[in-house]
């Protein structure tokens, strides 16, 4: 089967993945598999299914929480599927979902089209950032997507969503809830720009995130959703959990809603610190935090 798929990807095989996601965790998957284009993508997945060995689609591992087990299947990587496209005289942009969104975000601002400049600091891909409606300043990749082009996994059709035709809502969306499509490619509608203003909010929002996150340590960014009308930060503070630590991981001292791999962190620090102050808050406040990252590969 391997070799079938090596004719459609770059693949390594027995892969620490500890370099694939932003805590630095992990076990060891059995294939890490980046498919050449789109095609071979589709064909990739068929081969997998054919063969009963199951996959999953890691973007640039902001958002998860990896198992230290073996991943006895294929971690799919898009970074062979990332392009970009700007369009500034139709206000539109193209990118595919391995393209990294700050840096759709700095091509749109280059060539004149603003609206993205919430993003600039979110380090996922766009195949990511949509499945979870990333978003920040009260702004979310959902808002600026006119359609997506998905592969269905049941079917192996390409299909392209129009805006109306995706449910989403603040860090959730269909293709989360579904878990049945693959995100291939989206198109964005932005506004004509200036670059000097949008090259300002930028850099007026890094120094704000350098002043407020702990961006000097791996770590995959707020881990709980925050409540209506709250900010989970300010309960896991208000609990005195700041500075926990369990093994190398830490509830970090700059933001509450942050934990960080302070010092060698195994995959279980960082799952059972998520536990301890979800399990905390819990019992001193009664709220029940619910979780933005993902689990993957706990059982
Ligand atoms: C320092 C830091 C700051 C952050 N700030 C923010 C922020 O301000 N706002 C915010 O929303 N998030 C933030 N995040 C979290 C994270 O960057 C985003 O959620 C990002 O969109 C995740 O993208 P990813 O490519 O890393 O996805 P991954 O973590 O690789 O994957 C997350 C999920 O998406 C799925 N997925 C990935 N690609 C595809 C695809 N092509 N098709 C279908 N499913 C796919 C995966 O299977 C997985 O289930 C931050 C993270 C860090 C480390």
């Amino acid at each position: 089967m391997i070799e079938t798929i090596k004719k459609h990807a770059d693949v390594l095989e027995d892969v620490p993945l500890n370099k694939y996601n932003t805590y630095h965790i992990g076990g060891i998957t059995k294939y890490l598999v980046s498919p050449l284009s789109i095609n071979d993508l589709v064909e990739v997945i068929k081969i997998l299914d054919e063969n009963k060995v199951p996959y999953f689609i890691l973007g640039n591992g902001s958002n998860v929480v990896l198992s230290s087990k073996k991943f006895e299947g294929a971690i799919i990587r898009l970074n062979n599927i990332a392009g970009i496209a700007i369009h500034p005289e139709l206000s539109r942009a193209y990118a595919e979902a391995g393209a990294m969104f700050p840096k759709l975000v700095m091509e749109s601002i280059e060539k004149g089209l603003t609206g993205l400049e919430f993003a600039g600091g979110i380090p996922g891909t766009i195949g990511g950032s949509i499945y979870s409606n990333a978003g920040a300043y009260n702004a979310c990749i959902m808002d600026y997507v006119e359609s997506v082009t998905v592969l269905n996994k049941e079917t192996y059709e390409i299909e392209e969503l129009e805006h109306e035709d995706i449910t989403y809502s603040y860090r959730n969306t269909m293709f989360k809830e579904e878990k049945k499509y693959i995100v291939l490619s989206a198109k964005f509608y932005l506004k004509p720009g200036e670059k000097a203003n949008s090259l300002a909010i930028l850099e007026d929002r890094k120094r704000r995130r350098l002043e407020s996150q702990p961006l000097e340590y791996p770590s995959a960014g707020s881990v709980f959703r925050n409540p209506d009308g709250d900010f989970a930060g300010r309960i896991i503070e208000e609990c005195n959990l700041k500075g926990t630590s369990i093994g190398g991981a830490e509830v970090s001292e700059k933001h509450a809603n942050f934990i960080i791999n302070k010092d060698n962190a195994t995959s279980d620090d960082v799952y059972e610190l998520i536990n301890l102050v979800h399990d905390t808050v819990l019992e001193k406040t009664t709220v029940d935090l619910k979780i933005e990252q993902e689990f993957i590969g706990w059982d």
